[in-house]
């Protein structure tokens, strides 16, 4: 099967396995139309990526993807059709990237307190974002597999990284409203990311969605690799009555999760061409 599009993937300039060029290119192999970088906490990816698709024939989306505090919830919020070089919100993102390097010294602190003989260099050489990359818990669990305190990669998540792990350190957040403010500045449209994630009942998360909506949230990530049959047809009715446009994507990462292929999650994901036009349409009004 081919044709579709794929509106949120990672690469190299932060948790993915791809640079923002192969990934584009690889999404011009599978067929898809169209393909958004939405790396987290930078843009830094944006102008290879673009290039790539001016150069292979495929539409890149210029995306980003920021973790929000919603009243207490930890949320996702993908920006898309942002500026290959954004005004003020390069700047944000560079603050939440100081944050994260803080974080990651303090994640590597509690690791060696704890008899791990890791270091910030070793977690630095797993990523591959250099100025304005944004290295976070993937590339930490990484270096604990190659220096053999983990086995698997899931494994240091378990032991040390996860949210009850030895050395798990929480992130500094935005404000949702402040982060959706900052994308509609900038002239994108701002998507609530995988809602099956929050592990709400369709009332609370519609109740969320109001809020976010107030806050100049534009669509729902209704397309996801997660998302069962039954799930997809709730959030798309969701997201219709609540007048929220429809996304969709894999949350490509590589080989950090092999399971999930570009543009087809799992194997049964497919986000029509449509979905596009309309967030355009959305995007144009
Ligand atoms: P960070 O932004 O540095 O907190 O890293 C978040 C990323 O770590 C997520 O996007 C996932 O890819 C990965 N991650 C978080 N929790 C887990 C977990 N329990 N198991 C595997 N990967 C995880
Ligand atoms: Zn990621
Ligand atoms: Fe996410
Ligand atoms: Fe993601």
């Amino acid at each position: 099967m081919t044709g579709g599009i794929d509106l949120h993937t990672h690469s190299t300039v932060s948790d993915g396995s791809k640079s923002p060029g192969d990934l584009v290119r690889l999404a011009k192999a599978e067929g898809l139309s169209a393909v958004a970088l939405t790396d987290h906490d930078t843009v830094a990816g944006l102008p290879e990526a673009v290039a790539a698709g001016v150069e292979a024939g495929i539409e890149v989306v210029p995306g980003v993807e920021l973790s929000v505090d919603a009243w207490g919830k930890s949320l996702h919020v993908v920006g898309l059709w942002l500026p290959e070089r954004p005004g003020p919100l390069a700047d944000r993102l560079a603050e939440l990237r100081t944050s994260r390097g803080e974080r990651n010294e303090a994640m590597v602190a509690r690791l060696q307190a704890a008899g791990v003989d890791v270091t910030i260099d070793d977690v630095l050489a797993e990523a591959g974002g250099g100025e304005g990359g944004a290295p976070g818990r993937p590339h930490i669990a990484q270096a604990l597999v190659r220096k053999g305190y983990a086995t698997t990669y899931q494994g240091a998540f378990e032991k040390y990284l996860g949210s009850r792990g030895a050395a798990y350190v929480p992130k500094a957040k935005p404000d949702a409203a402040d982060a959706i403010g900052w994308l509609k500045a900038e002239g994108g449209l701002a998507v609530l990311a995988h809602p099956f994630l929050y592990k709400l009942t369709n009332a609370d998360l519609e109740k969320l969605l109001l809020r976010l909506k107030d806050a100049g949230l534009d669509a729902l990530e209704v397309h996801y690799p997660e998302h069962s049959t039954d799930q997809t047809r709730t959030y798309l009715q969701l997201a219709r009555k609540l007048d929220l446009g429809v996304s969709g994507g894999s949350d490509y990462h590589g080989d950090i999760k092999p399971s999930i292929r570009i543009g087809r999650g799992k194997g049964d994901l497919s986000v029509p061409v449509a979905v596009l036009d309309a967030l355009k349409e959305r995007l144009g009004s």
